[in-house]
């Protein structure tokens, strides 16, 4: 039996895309092989590639002067290789932090010999809300100002794109690419790991403006220069095939969904019918700032926490699975991307009322 799988990453993917690559498992377009067994230097694995970055600037509607590299080490190497490329040992670069994975990027940042100007910090609300536009000046001399649209963690999300100026906007988009449409031109450099709304773990999905690359410290592994993977295609070494291949299987399901448009109608429904349900209920609540609310991850505490492990194990029992929130947080926490549909969400809602009348 197939569960609604609410883990926040590696997470569920679209069941058509997993029957796709199934059937397409042992003889990849007639090649007597998996896709996986084929050249990464071979005509079709390379028009496979070629095809997933063309849906990426299809459906986020890539400027032509942005690069799409596909490379590895996660949306994590990316802490370290943004700066690597971005900027010299010294310069000012600016970050909000909002939750966990702005707290790691600005680490990363450090070790990379920066000068992190940190704008604002939520530590005071225990990272449940974001910095008000307006509430922080980005220096004019900052290298780029880096943010986390989506705090996968806390289930914080950004209502409005930080103004910057000339300055370039580095964004995390991990836990919420392609769940809405963006504007790609407002961005300097967008990252993302792939195992939450892209894909499969291994493969991390960077978008960057043309004019920002060519400057990479010289200390810099080729594999983590990005002038040097954009000229190679992103195939310097060997690029994980697989994952790049599951890719373009998730953007054609996007697209056949009705692309972005749609997929930002069905995450919003989604949210808002589960926030609904949380809000109205005397039993569940959810701590973050209505206007920060995530519509990919939604944390959740019950009223009793000593009824937790209970509610986790009866929620699995019914085809609920991953629920428990992050050891940092606590509660649960329920992480619903594309690829859970508005019945997974139901079925949640459902168990949810009906664990409340018997225990609350
Ligand atoms: C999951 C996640 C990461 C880490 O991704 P890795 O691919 O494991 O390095 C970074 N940022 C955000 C916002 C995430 O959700």
């Amino acid at each position: 039996m197939r569960v609604y799988n609410f883990s926040a990453g590696p997470a569920m993917m679209p069941i058509e895309v997993l029957e796709t690559a199934q059937a397409e498992l042992t003889d990849w377009r007639g090649s007597g092989m998996s896709v996986m067994e084929v050249s990464h230097r071979g005509k079709d694995f390379i028009a496979c590639a070629a095809s997933a970055e063309q849906g990426i600037r299809r459906l986020l509607g890539v400027p032509d002067d942005y690069r799409v590299l596909f490379l590895q080490g996660g949306a994590s190497g990316q802490f370290a290789a943004i700066p690597m490329n971005l900027t010299k040992p010294g310069d000012t670069a600016a970050y909000l932090n909002t939750g966990q994975w702005s707290t790691k990027a600005i680490k990363s940042a450090k070790t990379q010999l920066l000068n992190v100007d940190v704008l604002a910090d939520e530590a005071e609300t225990k990272y449940t809300a974001i910095p008000a536009a307006g509430s922080y000046v980005v220096p004019s001399d900052a290298a780029y100002l880096h943010y986390t649209p989506n705090e996968t963690i806390n289930g914080v999300e950004f209502d409005y794109v930080p103004e910057t100026g000339d300055v370039p906007l580095v964004a995390d988009f991990s836990s919420t690419i392609m769940s809405r449409p963006i504007d790609v031109s407002q961005y300097g450099l967008i990252y993302a790991g792939a195992q939450k709304n892209l894909g499969p773990a291994g493969l991390a999905v960077v978008i960057v403006r043309e004019d920002l690359i060519g400057n990479a410290r010289s200390t810099t592994p080729d594999i983590w220069d990005y002038t040097a993977m954009a000229n190679a295609d992103s195939m310097l070494n060997t690029p994980p095939t697989f994952a790049v291949y599951l890719l373009g299987l998730v953007l054609d399901w996007i697209d056949a969904s009705g692309g972005l448009t749609a997929m930002a109608a069905r995450n919003q429904a989604k949210a808002s019918s589960l926030y609904a349900a949380i809000d109205s209920s005397e039993f569940y609540a959810n701590p973050v700032a209505v206007n920060a609310r995530s519509w990919m991850n939604v944390p959740f505490t019950l009223a009793d926490s000593s009824l937790d492990a209970e509610f986790l194990a009866q929620a699995q029992q019914r085809g609920l699975t991953n629920l428990a929130g992050h050891r940092a947080v606590g509660g649960m926490r329920a992480s619903i991307y594309n690829a859970m549909p508005q019945a997974g969400v139901d079925a949640l809602i459902d168990f949810m009322t009906d664990f409340a009348n018997q225990r609350g």
